[in-house]
């Protein structure tokens, strides 16, 4: 911990405030004291939105990370063999993604320590997705943690208080501060959660469009650059991929929806985007891991998984090492459904030109999938079913969402939100593209399949 206690809070958020570096003592310096509770939130607001408004260089960028994962615990996995390798998805809606490359990846004998979070907003988090398999639990003490991920090369669990605690205080506040949707700032708050797994590589979705926090392709492009070069600083082999989120992920949203979801993709009856970017993210996870000579060949080595039933297998067994009732998922039908289900109907004929994510993730937080502050809790029944996609067909009064929900005063307020995020024309839109960019050490290339 810096104690230099000739630097001055006040002189440090001037000196930012007024677009100068700072140096790494100074970003120690803040970090230090707001973790150990003796730098006020009045003062860490005003450097946080000093940083928002003038930005941090790459520099500042990897000092900040590297203060807040030294905030906390750093796990050493160095006793189990071969390289343990995880992925991360800046977030989206119906992005159930890591229930089916984990599996798959640990499956090729990759060791995946997957810590994750909770959904926020609009967007879903894979812990509430995991919980909504009866009986699991993410809540795993160190010791277990390895000795899981030992067996099973998968463990998946929740961030302990003992991780990067700076950022658990420093996201809390950037929530009330404004001060989120800063490249350098989330950049730093993903790595250094990220880097506290003890983790030798890690592979990013950086999503763009409706539903992600970057709408913006050029942002995305910015942020997945900021995250691979502070991986790359702390020795990690870090790559990113640039992926659609303008309209959901699959066909459902929702946790319970997707974990079913996502085991119909490991039996491989999956959605053509989800088997696109899961097979992409587990093939450069196979590889990263040391289990593939390319991504390409990392990518058959996936699909393998998947047909030959490897990966559902190992998720059926971390799901009980984890007290999962893995029975549900080999008989989704005795999950109970939810209360109410409604349908949302085209409005006319014609093809589907927009179905917003952000909207369809708003409806599905509105039916109770979601939570509107941290504390609240998630109902995982609740969700939304899409029959149709963007550039699918529909008649008037045709299906396009099917609704659940166990609060029936939500239907309205879910209904008017996939109203104002689906659009019908007469043309047929272009589809979508879903990968667009690969980001590496060595840059920026534009994805080709
Ligand atoms: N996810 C994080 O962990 N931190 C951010 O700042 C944004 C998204």
């Amino acid at each position: 911990m810096a104690d230099n206690n000739n630097l001055n809070p006040v002189s440090i958020i001037r000196k930012k405030r007024d677009g100068q570096p700072l140096d790494e003592e100074e970003i120690r310096f803040l970090i230090d004291r707001y973790t150990d509770e003796t730098l006020p939130d009045y003062q860490m607001s005003a450097f946080l939105m000093a940083a928002y408004l003038n930005g941090l260089n790459e520099e500042e960028s990897a000092v900040l990370t590297s203060a807040m994962l030294h905030s906390g615990t750093i796990l050493d996995l160095s006793e189990l063999p071969g390289r343990k390798v995880d992925k991360h998805s800046t977030g989206g809606v119906g992005d159930k993604l890591s229930l089916i490359l984990a599996p798959i990846a640990a499956s090729r004998e990759v060791s995946v320590p997957m810590i994750s979070g909770r959904g926020l907003g609009h967007t879903g988090g894979t812990l509430d997705k995991l919980e909504s398999i009866t009986g699991f639990t993410v809540d795993i003490p160190l010791k277990r943690f390895k000795e899981i991920l030992g067996k099973h090369h998968l463990v998946m669990a929740g961030q302990t208080r003992e991780v990067a605690p700076a950022d658990r205080r420093l996201y809390a506040l950037r929530d009330v501060t404004a001060t989120v949707e800063s490249i350098p700032l989330i950049a730093s708050s993903i790595m250094s959660k990220k880097l506290a797994e003890g983790i030798d590589a890690l592979v990013l979705d950086v999503k763009f469009g409706s539903g992600a926090f970057m709408e913006n392709i050029d942002d995305a492009l910015q942020l997945a650059e900021t995250l691979v070069g502070i991986g790359e600083e702390f020795g990690k082999k870090t790559v990113a991929y640039l992926t659609s989120m303008e309209e959901p992920l699959g066909y459902a949203v929702g946790n319970w929806l997707e974990a079913r979801e996502a085991v119909e993709c490991l039996r491989g009856e999956g959605p053509e985007d989800v088997m696109e970017i899961t097979h992409l993210l587990a093939g450069t996870m196979i590889w990263m891991g040391g289990k593939a000579g390319s991504v390409q060949k990392g990518v058959e080595e996936s699909r393998r998984a998947v047909a030959d039933g490897s990966a559902y297998d190992k998720w059926l067994d971390l799901v009980s090492e984890q007290g999962g009732d893995a029975g549900l998922l080999k008989d989704p039908d005795r999950y109970p459904e939810a209360d109410h289900r409604f349908s949302f109907d085209a409005p006319q004929e014609g093809y589907i030109n927009s179905l917003k994510a952000y909207q369809v993730g708003m409806a599905s937080l509105e039916l109770g999938a979601g939570r509107k502050s941290k504390e609240s809790a998630v109902d995982p029944q609740a969700g939304i079913l899409l029959k149709k996609k963007i550039g699918d067909f529909v008649k008037k009064g045709e299906t396009i969402a099917v609704g659940f929900t166990n609060n029936n005063r939500a239907i309205e307020i879910a209904r008017k939100h996939l109203a104002d995020g689906c659009t019908v024309g007469k043309n047929k839109p272009d589809p979508l593209e879903l990968i667009t960019h690969k980001v590496n050490k060595s840059g920026i290339s534009k994805y080709k399949t």
